[in-house]
């Protein structure tokens, strides 16, 4: 079973709006099994949309559109598609009673009538969040599910009202196990198991790399959610095995959510003191939503005179060192924890550029430590590539996997 989206719209062409309905679309179809080859978007107009009609039905056998389902003249979505079907537009009650009673007392300009108005014999799926109706026409082995634009009534009409009309057309169910790596780069992992991977058709693995962090995806097909479950778990198990020091958490899981947790746990206070990633360490740490359980204090000791005052940094190891060095990230470590009195201290000292470099001390040299009450303080340097911002990025999730390590 394959499909196609359709994004219909003028707006999405003139770039003044993001297409994001196929892309919360395409990934629901993919988690049912049904294939998408592609999307293609489209402007209010009808030739253009018939043309793009015929070309989709040579390739796939369901288009599932969004957009142009609203009053005005310039809204044709539906219209061509009864063009192309050769149905006719009949006012549907029900639809029309849910127009209505959106306009309560309210005068309802003649125009909006039509949104009541569906393609004979099509399953019409009434709008619970606003006027226009959306449908599902089939004929001739071709499906067309029409869908309005405004997100918050495209996407509850398809997750509540399509899918269980789609998951008759498909006998797959897909399941997928996202594992979230640290400390270890995309090829070194994708080495690893690189035999695995080649042998693995059901379920399949793929890796993917975001945001500094390394991620594999294991996927499999089933007839139902039990069976893929079951196909599932021996390769989620044997990955388990063979990461099981890099693996921190599962799906949507970030580092910073399992380290807050693990503090949680284990009845530990942080602090952190920045100076390159200039507060981004904290408020990461903050985002987490029970992080008041554990954060204590943030300071962001730009210069050398606050590292003094702020950390009871030296001044003349800042003079004999300077402040990306070894010796100020364990001062600042140490110094922001002792003056707060919390479990760990925390912090960045380094030069994320684009200036400030030398042949000594170059643009993406950081230093990161970690002070733990009763242990040594650990101190790495770190080498970054990237922009100001990567290298901030960068030296925050280090902070974090090596954090994670140590507690
Ligand atoms: P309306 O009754 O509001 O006119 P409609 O079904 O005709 O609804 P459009 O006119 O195409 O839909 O789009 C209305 C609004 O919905 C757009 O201005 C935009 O904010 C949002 N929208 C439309 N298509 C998309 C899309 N593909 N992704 C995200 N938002 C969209
Ligand atoms: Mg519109």
């Amino acid at each position: 079973m394959k499909a196609e989206i359709f994004s219909i719209g003028t707006e999405i062409l003139l770039g003044e709006i993001v297409d994001t309905n196929s892309k919360h679309i395409a990934y629901e179809l993919a988690s049912m099994g049904i294939d998408v080859f592609y999307k293609t978007s489209i402007g209010d107009n009808e030739k253009r949309l018939l043309d793009a009609i015929n070309i989709a039905y040579k390739r796939a056998d369901i288009i599932i559109s969004t957009g142009g389902l609203g009053p005005t003249d310039d809204d044709l979505t539906k219209e061509t598609f009864a063009k192309y079907f050769n149905k006719k537009l009949i006012t549907h009650k029900e639809s029309l009673e849910n127009l209505k009673s959106y306009y309560k007392e309210e005068y309802m300009p003649k125009s909006n009538l039509k949104q009541a108005d569906m393609p004979e014999g099509s399953i019409v799926l009434v709008n619970e969040n606003g006027t226009a109706s959306g449908c599902i026409i089939e004929k001739d082995n071709k499906i067309a599910v029409i869908l309005p634009g405004p997100p918050s009534e495209c996407l509850p009409m398809f997750n509540k009202q399509v899918k269980p009309i789609l998951q008759k057309y498909t006998n797959k169910v897909l399941l997928s196990k996202n594992l979230n790596l640290c400390g270890i780069g995309e090829s070194n992992a994708s080495e690893m198991i690189k035999d695995l991977m080649l042998s693995s058709t059901n379920p399949t693995i793929a890796p993917y790399a975001g945001n500094n962090e390394v991620r594999f995806r294991v996927t499999a097909s089933g007839k139902t959610k039990e069976e893929a479950n079951k196909i599932l778990k021996p390769t989620v198990d044997k990955l388990y095995n063979i990461f099981d020091e890099y693996i921190y958490g599962e799906d949507e899981q970030t580092l910073q959510d399992v380290i807050v947790k693990k503090l949680i746990k284990n009845n530990m206070t942080i602090c952190t003191a920045e100076s390159c990633t200039g507060g981004l360490l904290a408020s990461t740490i903050i985002n987490v939503p029970s992080a008041s359980k554990v954060f204590l204090n943030g300071v962001i000791s730009y210069s050398n005179d606050s590292k003094i005052y702020e950390l009871n940094v030296c001044e003349g190891d800042l003079q004999k060192y300077g402040a990306v060095s070894e010796k100020i990230a364990i001062q600042m470590a140490e110094g922001i924890r002792e003056k707060c009195n919390s479990h760990i201290g925390i912090s960045t000292t380094g030069i994320a550029g684009p200036t400030g470099g030398t042949d000594e001390k170059p643009v993406g040299l950081v230093y990161i430590a970690i002070s733990i009450k009763g242990k040594e303080t650990f101190c790495k340097k770190l080498m970054l590539t990237g922009d100001r911002q990567k290298i901030r990025e960068k030296t925050v999730h280090i902070c974090f996997s090596n954090l994670l390590k140590l507690i």
